[in-house]
């Protein structure tokens, strides 16, 4: 008896391994990105109230019409986008989902997909999948002429090549923090033109965005309209991860390649959470600069932590992870870990705090470059942060 070839090549996924290993461990769970709040009482109050009112059974397969008409209305609103409800958006489960149908709906085998790494895990399972080929670009670290994680644009212009189908982008960035600049954007949008290619664009951390930092919708940039399919998740924006309601926009044809895998994999997602997302999402402006505000608090109060554990973190403009470096970091015996595995295994178990190894999110060829960090989630309450921190001053470090 053997599985397919295809899901043995998959293992568990990384987020699986440190959260079961957190709780066996009894750690503090920085490791997973879900937050230990819950999202706006009222928008819980919405979904309690659809399943009273009946809304138990199947959503229309695309999406509920009030969620895809909440969806287009956020888009008009933040972006000044004009997306049909009808044509143009197919509500899933969770990003991840979309995500999934996107990719087999738009990459042949033989197609390849260009990728800045590292990335989400769930890409390069979709991209193999559907019999994609991966042409990862790394981001680099921070250094002396550059503030933030970025590439070498020699580097991304030689990824491409007459078989590129698509770019997967990731903006703001899970795991480094990285909001693309409008500079780099238009040159990723430059080479999509030239290579007659598309755009995926994984905007789930949209409204996570840190001043002065800014957050711009690639699909908005000139000619990218047409060739761009833009996915989005109430997970991230409304502190919901567990409901699992996220979308795909983007031009007609390019969303029909969606909706048609869509239907064969789960055919529609939850129905009262539906109704709820499409309240959220129509929550006043207000709402959303605060979350914005909150998130830079819990980012500020982990990095202060961290660094004091000896632990300094990369400059995080967006999304809710910081990148530590771990080069410091000592074991009981005073020896260096072997790598990033090592040591947030190491965390886990024995300081009583759970990170994820960055290195899970490259291309076996370029594991390296996460060998030497660990990504911490800061979606937390004051109270899990000041206990992780209070954790972390265990950890022993090489006295320089
Ligand atoms: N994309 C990125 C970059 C993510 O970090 C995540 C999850 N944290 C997802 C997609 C998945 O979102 P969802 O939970 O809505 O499936
Ligand atoms: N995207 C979340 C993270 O990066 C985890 C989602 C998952 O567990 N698949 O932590």
């Amino acid at each position: 008896m053997s599985i397919a070839a295809r899901a043995a090549s998959l293992g568990t996924t990384v987020f699986s391994e440190f959260t079961a290993l957190a709780q066996k461990s009894g750690a503090v769970n920085l490791g997973q990105g879900f937050p230990d709040f819950d999202g706006p009482a009222e928008i819980k109050e919405a979904a309690i109230a659809a399943i009273r009112a009946g809304e138990n059974q199947y959503a229309p397969g695309p999406g509920s019409l009030a969620l895809r008409t909440a969806i287009s209305e956020h888009a008009a609103r933040f972006y000044g986008q004009s997306l049909d409800p009808n044509s143009m958006i197919t509500v899933t489960s969770g990003a991840t989902e979309a995500l999934f149908d996107a990719l087999l709906g738009l990459v042949d085998p033989g197609d390849e997909v260009v990728v800045f790494e590292p990335f989400y895990d769930s890409y390069l399972a979709g991209i193999e999948m559907a019999g994609g080929v991966v042409r990862p670009v790394l981001l680099r670290p921070p250094d002396a002429t550059h503030e933030t994680f970025w590439f070498d644009a020699d580097e991304l212009r030689a990824a491409f090549s007459p078989r590129t189908k698509l770019v997967l982008l990731n903006t703001p960035h899970n795991p480094t923090g990285k909001v693309f600049t409008l500079a780099e954007l238009e040159l990723i949008a430059q080479l999509i033109e030239e290579h007659d290619a598309l755009a995926l664009v994984d905007e789930v951390y949209e409204h996570l965005v840190y001043a002065p930092a800014r957050h711009l919708r690639f699909a908005t940039l000139p000619g990218m309209h047409a060739r761009t399919l833009t996915i989005s998740s109430a997970g991230k924006s409304f502190s919901l991860t567990g409901w699992k309601i996220g979308w795909a926009m983007g031009p007609a044809e390019l969303r029909r390649g969606v909706q048609s895998v869509h239907q064969f994999v789960t055919f529609a997602s939850a129905a009262p959470f539906q109704t709820a997302v499409a309240a959220a999402l129509r929550l006043p402006d207000d709402y959303f600069a605060l979350v914005a505000r909150e998130f830079v608090a819990r980012r500020d109060r982990l990095a202060a932590a961290l660094a004091l554990a000896g632990l300094p973190t990369h400059r995080c403009d967006g999304a809710y992870f910081l990148l530590a470096d771990i080069s410091l970091a000592r074991d009981a015996n005073g020896a260096p870990f072997a790598d990033d595995f090592a040591f947030c295994r190491h965390l886990t178990e024995k300081i009583g705090v759970a990170a994820i190894p960055p290195s899970a999110f490259y291309t076996a060829a370029h594991a390296q470059a996460g060998r030497g960090l660990a990504r911490f989630a800061f979606c937390k309450r004051d109270a899990t942060l000041d206990e992780a921190g209070s954790r972390l001053a265990k950890l022993s470090r090489a006295t320089k």
